[in-house]
């Protein structure tokens, strides 16, 4: 489920639509939380899919660690990506927001952390754009990215947390364990499926 200061716009006829902040989000909140509503699609039931399925689910769907598609019930799904993103996937099911955005600011996220079966090409206006992007980006990137969440979610258990009561126990109580100093910190690697067969 997607944070409710959100809301879905259209953006342009090339990147068709984005998800914006109504209000004010601050660093260190959960932006989106995968919640039960979310469609589980298994790796069975994705390739028993027609063409135009598959590029609807390909389109809209990221994959989790067991390799399941997901597929977000709402709004979600239309998280633009950017390489300079102000959210990220954690390896605890859901979201953050690694800098504070600003009421009318577009909400993008890391599309390098979907695993991604396949090279996507990005354009996300920044100089130093990747331009592709893979599910391989996990093994590149996860100790930078994993520095980021670190830093954010220092701080988030001192912001409103919106979407904390959507939130599989489970998750909460592994979270708030790390954010207590209680349990390791769980890498964004842990998020990665094991798809180097299908590349
Ligand atoms: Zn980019």
């Amino acid at each position: 489920m997607m944070h409710p200061d959100t809301e879905l716009r259209f953006v342009s006829p090339e990147i068709g639509f984005g998800v914006f902040a109504t209000r004010f989000i601050p660093a260190g909140t959960i932006t989106y939380a995968q919640d039960s509503l979310d469609i589980m699609i298994s790796a069975g039931q994705y390739a028993a899919l027609g063409p135009s399925q598959k590029r609807s689910v390909d389109h809209y769907s990221f994959i989790d660690p067991d390799g399941n598609r997901v597929l977000c019930w709402d709004h979600a799904k239309y998280v633009n990506h950017c390489c300079h993103a102000n959210t990220i996937s954690t390896g605890y099911g859901f979201e953050i927001a690694i800098r504070d955005i600003q009421a009318g600011e577009q909400v993008t996220d890391d599309y390098g952390l979907f695993n991604l079966p396949y090279e996507m090409d990005v354009i996300c206006a920044k100089k130093d754009c990747r331009k592709k992007i893979s599910g391989k980006d996990i093994a590149r990137y996860y100790a930078e990215w994993d520095t980021r969440i670190i830093e954010s979610l220092k701080v988030a258990d001192k912001v409103p947390q919106a979407l904390l009561p959507y939130m599989d126990q489970e998750i909460r109580e592994s979270v708030f364990s790390y954010i207590a100093g209680k349990t390791e910190y769980k890498s964004v690697l842990q998020t990665q499926y094991q798809q180097e067969a299908c590349l």
